[in-house]
């Protein structure tokens, strides 16, 4: 693995660990179509509201890995790629330290973080497993959280992730150890054959100012078509 690579996951990992995975969900390189520049921005983790396109808890973070102290040129880059995607807060982790303007330009809605060659170093990736998509070359998928899932006084335990590639959802059965990615809108259910079907479905949600937001949704759609959102990704 490249060390910029590990450098990314660290952080990924790092962010996943520290957020509230009841409210949120993180999305290691994630692309969002940028609302100012109308382009897409790849970041390297985001950290956006899990059950809807509800973007007051968007947090971009980004993996600086230099050989040198990031400036406030870089800090300028990454505000303008925070405004772009409309996200509120930023932090920037860095591997080399840091100038004091680059500190003094970061204010208060941007964090800036020291990862040290030690953390990188001790870093231990068997929480983290290939990507099931044959169509997916390299990615790893980051387990995020799981879910319980009450049916008849019985419960059914599930971890869910994402790849950090292709960025498709994860489901692992813990009842029978099945594991099944779910690409693009797509519908999976292990051999438990439980009474509820894992679907991806793609939804677009109009906010009161008229911004319209594609996600892809992981739903956990019951047998009388009910249905719980269980995590989102947006496009
Ligand atoms: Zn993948
Ligand atoms: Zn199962």
């Amino acid at each position: 693995m490249k060390a910029w690579r590990a450098f990314e996951r660290l952080v990924a990992l790092t962010t996943s660990d520290e957020h509230d995975d009841s409210i949120t969900t993180v999305i290691p390189n994630a692309r969002l179509k940028g609302y100012i520049s109308g382009r897409k921005r790849q970041i390297d983790v985001l950290v956006d509201y899990r059950y809807s396109a509800d973007l007051s808890r968007r947090l971009v973070v980004d993996a600086k890995d230099r050989k040198r102290p990031i400036d406030i040129k870089e800090v300028e880059a990454f505000e303008g790629l925070m405004r772009d995607v409309n996200a509120k807060r930023g932090i920037l982790f860095c591997s080399n330290g840091y100038t004091k303007s680059a500190l003094r330009r970061a204010q208060e809605h941007i964090g800036i973080r020291l990862v040290t060659e030690e953390e990188i170093d001790a870093l231990d990736f068997s929480r983290w497993e290939l990507c099931r998509s044959s169509a997916c070359k390299e990615g790893l998928v980051l387990w995020d959280t799981y879910k319980a899932v009450i049916c008849n006084g019985l419960i059914s335990m599930y971890g869910l992730g994402k790849c950090d590639e292709c960025g498709c959802f994860h489901v692992w059965c813990w009842d029978c150890g099945e594991r099944q990615h779910l690409s693009g809108e797509d519908h999976w259910h292990c051999t438990c054959e439980p009474s509820w079907i894992w679907t991806s479905s793609k939804q677009r949600e109009v906010d009161v100012s008229g911004l319209a937001n594609d996600s892809l949704f992981l739903l956990l759609v019951h047998s009388d078509t009910s249905y719980d959102v269980i995590d989102r990704r947006p496009l």
